[in-house]
């Protein structure tokens, strides 16, 4: 008998959706059950991401010490508005599954319910994300514009800091990037945001270590400890802990003088409209930060996406300043590219959409 029951995946997703404006957590729920009753099994995995938590986020690897997860601060997400959520694809063994068809599958369901599917932008897909916002813009909403029905921000508890095997996300990276500075292996694939068997196994033998009960959870009480362990670790001299700075990529082509090209009109405008470029200028040239901001967030970074990239790399191989096509062609193809190869190849192909 399969274990992962529709009473299994909706008692995880709804711990999930705590904070979210209500009319989108009642629809992640009815997609949960929808797509349940289609034989598809799905959980909601991540909900509302505050600001301070993106703040905080932003912090690991700057100020703070390990790693840098992410190049979002508060804010630059739909997640932040409580609008947005993230879904996982379940085995019947109730193990998480990252990549398949049922990811679109699952995107038509919810379009169904209205909800706009992540899958259907154009400049970078998001397969297992949905949002639902009213009509508002990223910058209506980063001007206070909020839809009616909205919770205060701040006035919403954080429970979804609740992390478990077949959550993704940056949430996850911040976790992953604590534990590996903390000193626990997080397993060969390191910070990728997929919260697997490693992951697991990190949590319990850092949950074994100080007491806890070993679940591989990560609730309230393994959060806190993690979160004080990792203060400390931050008030020790620098010397001990050193920051690896971002490595900094050599430019080759100078963009900016580039005018936009007609071709790449509608991403331009998508990207504008999803704040991930400057809106002040958005017929302008992305800084290489911009541009990095971009490769990052796109890089909440999943395996299906190298596919839609090896389809995008035929399309477009010959006008990306590349020295070797056909390497980069045959990597793509096997799936065969390190996460830093991802940011690199999507930095390029992000500066050509903007000539
Ligand atoms: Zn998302």
């Amino acid at each position: 008998m399969a274990k992962t029951t529709l009473k299994y995946l909706k008692d995880r997703s709804e711990k999930k959706v705590v904070g979210l404006h209500q009319t989108i957590a009642s629809k992640a729920l009815q997609l949960v059950e929808m797509a349940y009753n289609k034989g598809y099994y799905i959980a909601i995995t991540q909900g509302l991401r505050t600001p301070d938590e993106q703040n905080a986020l932003y912090a690991q690897g700057r100020t703070k010490p390990g790693k840098i997860v992410t190049n979002a601060k508060g804010g630059q997400s739909i997640h932040n508005y409580g609008l947005a959520f993230d879904f996982a694809v379940f085995d019947e063994n109730q193990n998480p599954v990252w990549t398949g068809n049922t990811y679109n599958k699952v995107g038509a369901l919810g379009k169904q319910l209205g909800l706009e599917w992540g899958g259907d932008w154009k400049s970078f897909k998001d397969l297992p994300h949905f949002e639902y916002t009213f009509g508002l813009t990223l910058k209506q909403l980063q001007a206070g514009k909020r839809p009616p029905g909205s919770a205060v921000i701040g006035t919403v508890p954080n429970s979804n800091n609740y992390l478990d095997k077949g959550d993704q996300g940056t949430l996850v990276k911040g976790l992953q990037g604590k534990l590996q500075a903390l000193g626990f292996n997080i397993g060969s694939t390191g910070i990728d945001g997929f919260f697997g068997a490693d992951t697991e196994k990190a949590v319990k033998e850092f949950q074994k270590k100080h007491g806890l009960v070993i679940d591989g959870l990560v609730g309230t009480a393994t959060q806190a400890k993690i979160d004080a362990e990792y203060k400390k670790l931050s008030e020790k001299p620098k010397e001990e802990t050193p920051v690896t700075p971002p490595k900094k990529e050599e430019s080759k082509v100078d963009t900016s003088k580039l005018p936009v090209s007609k071709q790449f009109e509608p991403e331009v405008r998508e990207a504008t409209e999803r704040g991930i470029t400057n809106g002040a200028r958005p017929q302008d040239v992305a800084t290489r930060e911009e541009v990095m901001v971009m490769a990052k967030r796109a890089g909440d970074f999943r395996p299906f996406q190298v596919e839609e990239m090896h389809k995008t790399f035929v399309e477009v191989k010959d006008k990306l300043p590349l020295e070797k096509p056909e390497m980069w062609e045959e990597k793509l193809k096997n799936g065969n590219v390190s996460i830093q190869e991802v940011l690199y190849f999507l930095t390029q192909l992000t500066l050509r959409s903007f000539k």
